[in-house]
């Protein structure tokens, strides 16, 4: 019982993949940051509409 946070990186709050909660999307239920997004979009096939 040292510590007690529970605040682990990429768990409880922010980005799944890095832990950031900085630019969160939470679209899809993916809960990640913009830039993991970015790069998550293109393994699950997303892709901007240009
Ligand atoms: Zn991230």
């Amino acid at each position: 019982m040292a510590r007690d946070h529970g605040e682990r990186i990429g768990r409880s709050l922010g980005c799944r993949r890095c832990g950031r909660k900085r630019g969160l999307i939470r679209r899809h239920g993916l809960r990640i940051c913009r830039q993991c997004f970015r790069d998550k979009a293109e393994e699950i096939g997303f892709k901007k509409l240009s």
